[in-house]
């Protein structure tokens, strides 16, 4: 069960977090990893974390995930040399928080570019591919802020309130070539990009899980090793929320 042999995974910011304990267990279960990230050392170190772990080599390219060229380029590649793309994952993401009346244009911006329009430019390149193979399973990384807001997050809850919806629009279009779209939506994660939050904000914030604990970036990766087996082929469109009950 959720095996995914021979199947090649694109998965944007592979490097490090979510993206990269999704790429080692895709690995585990037989996928052929293909990791794109911004920070070249990050991402070869994932590759011999992931090598030894699971005796799986992957593709890697340095790739700005909101650069439309380098996007193109790193779709070529990895069909030039894999031959197909059964599962993309749009993972890479930012944060730049800040209230709204003194949100810098350029953060709005950044956020949007890197969380959402990422989104738009890798499906777009790998689902003409998709629709060719008559297969794929795209998974794309929300957030439970895109479902619910949060102050001091505008830009970043815009961006992945976007990336809800350009997932169910992806789902209606490719749905009868036989690829499936879907999203997670990870509640509090433990990762670099919660690292950084002050101590009394993340007390806040645990005080609000049922579960009374922080997610693992394993607890997201199942999630998507899910999504994108065979196992899901009837589960297209939907927001899967993994966030230990904090949104219900
Ligand atoms: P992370 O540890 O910061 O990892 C994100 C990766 O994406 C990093 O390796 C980062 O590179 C890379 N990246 C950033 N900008 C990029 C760009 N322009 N092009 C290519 N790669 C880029 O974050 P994470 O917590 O694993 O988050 C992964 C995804 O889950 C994000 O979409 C995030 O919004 C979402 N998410 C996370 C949480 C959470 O609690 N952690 C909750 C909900 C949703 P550098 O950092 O080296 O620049």
């Amino acid at each position: 069960m959720l095996r995914l042999d021979n199947k090649v995974a694109l998965i944007t910011g592979g490097a490090r977090g979510i993206g990269k304990a999704i790429a080692m267990t895709m690995a585990a279960q037989g996928a052929s990893p293909v990791l794109c990230d911004i920070q070249e050392p990050l991402l070869q170190e994932a590759r011999e974390d992931i090598k030894s772990k699971t005796g799986q080599d992957s593709l890697t390219f340095v790739c700005d995930v909101a650069n439309a060229k380098q996007v193109e380029e790193t779709v070529k590649k990895t069909l030039d040399s894999k031959s197909r793309i059964d599962i993309l994952v749009n993972n890479a993401g930012i944060t730049r928080d800040q209230l709204l009346a003194t949100m810098s244009e350029n953060d709005w911006d950044s956020v949007l570019s890197i969380n959402l329009k990422s989104v738009f430019l890798f499906t777009k390149s790998v689902s003409r591919i998709m629709m060719k193979q008559r297969y794929g399973r795209i998974v794309n990384m929300a957030s439970i802020i895109g479902v619910m807001g949060n102050a001091g997050q505008a830009n970043y809850a815009a961006s992945k309130g976007g990336v809800i919806a350009i997932t169910k629009s992806t789902a209606r279009e490719l749905g009868k070539r036989g690829v499936t779209a879907n999203a997670i939506a990870p509640g509090f994660i433990q990762t670099a990009m919660t690292d950084k939050l002050k101590e009394e904000h993340r007390q806040a914030l645990l005080s609000q899980i049922p579960l009374a604990r922080l997610g693992s970036p394993q607890d997201v990766a199942n999630t998507a090793l899910f999504l994108a087996s065979d196992e899901a082929g009837y589960i297209n469109g939907q927001v899967i929320q993994v966030c230990g009950g904090m949104l219900t």
